[in-house]
């Protein structure tokens, strides 16, 4: 195909080829969700419709693309990551970060009615998107963890501060005010003594986020193929003479190599059927820690 004499301009785009065998993160976060939120009436600190529809987009697009192996949601925020192996589009850059964040976006708006039934969108939200590499399994743990303790932290800062608000009657101002400077330790204090608040019994949602995962669905054990009986020793309509055939050394050494072969393809056939059949899972747990990577370990390999 020649193409016209414009058709060059085509060169002037240029790859982007991510570097192959390297964890691939991808972070997309409401733009300007705090107006978005205001406009939508959302529950401070957390509204809960807000958050579960969060992770029906988060579950939608790991549904789209099973190289996506763990996804980790907080306020207006989704990371996911992607298998190292991954070939999604030839690991084009702009391509990946671009597709998910619209698929993401079109999923949030199209189940935004089921999550907030009375009231309809006052204008269309969106998202932005980028991709992150990182060389080994550490880097991607620190991220993980990194986004996590980022969750710890703005949510004790939010909880504390809107019980100010809300049931301490201070100003936002004055809420800022009285939280300048605190440490975690002060600000469990505060909801504690003055509202009778223990942050841990703190709805785990809020505290821990959502970590979305692939878990294998234990599928029912099929009936083993039951070995074929030896055909009876038929008097019918057998030629004597292929019996005889049959029961030379030959034959039986044929007949055993066929019998291996057709073993061997059952293997291998019921080898690729079954292939773990996954479901999403959402929890909220910790994941700093060792216990859930130690539990999952299939996030990390391949
Ligand atoms: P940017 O475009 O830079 O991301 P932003 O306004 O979205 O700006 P963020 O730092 O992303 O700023 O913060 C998102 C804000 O959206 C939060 O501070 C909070 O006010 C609001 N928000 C998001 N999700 C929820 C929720 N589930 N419940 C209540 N408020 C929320
Ligand atoms: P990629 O995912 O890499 O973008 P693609 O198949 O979408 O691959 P494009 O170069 O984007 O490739 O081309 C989009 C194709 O979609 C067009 O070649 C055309 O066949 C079809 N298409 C897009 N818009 C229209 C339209 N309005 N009417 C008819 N066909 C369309
Ligand atoms: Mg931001
Ligand atoms: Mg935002
Ligand atoms: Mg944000
Ligand atoms: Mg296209
Ligand atoms: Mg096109």
């Amino acid at each position: 195909m020649s193409g016209s004499k414009f058709a060059y301009v085509k060169s002037y785009e240029l790859p982007d080829p991510l570097l192959p065998g390297t964890f691939l993160v991808f972070r997309l976060d409401g733009h300007s969700f705090h107006r978005f939120s205001d406009e939508h009436n959302f529950t401070k600190p957390n509204d809960v419709r807000a958050l579960e529809l969060m992770d029906r987009a988060a579950e939608a697009l790991m549904k789209e693309y099973p190289d996506i192996v763990l996804g980790f949601g907080e306020s207006d925020e989704y990371s996911f990551l992607l298998r190292k192996s991954t070939s999604l589009y030839q690991r084009r850059q702009s391509k990946i970060v671009s597709t998910l964040t619209s698929y993401f976006t079109s999923c949030y708006v199209f189940h935004w009615p089921s999550y907030f039934p009375d009231l309809p969108l006052k204008y269309p939200p969106s998202f932005d998107g980028r991709l992150v590499v990182y060389p080994g399994e550490k880097e991607v743990r620190d991220y993980f963890s990194w986004r996590q303790a980022d969750t710890h932290i703005n949510n004790l800062y939010n909880t504390a501060f809107w019980a100010l608000v809300n049931q301490g009657g201070q100003t936002t101002t004055e809420a800022h005010a009285t939280l300048r400077g605190t440490v975690s330790k002060q600000k469990h204090e505060i909801l504690f003594s003055r509202f009778n608040i223990n942050y841990n019994d703190v709805d785990a949602r809020f505290r821990k986020g959502s970590v979305v995962v692939r878990v294998e669905i234990p599928e029912e054990p099929e009936p083993e193929p039951e070995e074929p009986a030896p055909a009876p020793a038929s008097s019918e309509t057998v030629d004597e003479e292929e019996k005889v055939v049959a029961r030379t050394e030959e034959g039986e050494k044929e007949r055993k190599q066929e019998k291996k072969d057709e073993k061997k393809k059952k293997k291998k056939k019921k080898k690729k059927k079954s292939a773990p059949k996954t479901t999403l899972q959402i929890l909220h747990c910790d994941i700093i820690s060792d216990g859930f990577w130690n539990e999952h370990t299939g996030i990390l390999e391949r």
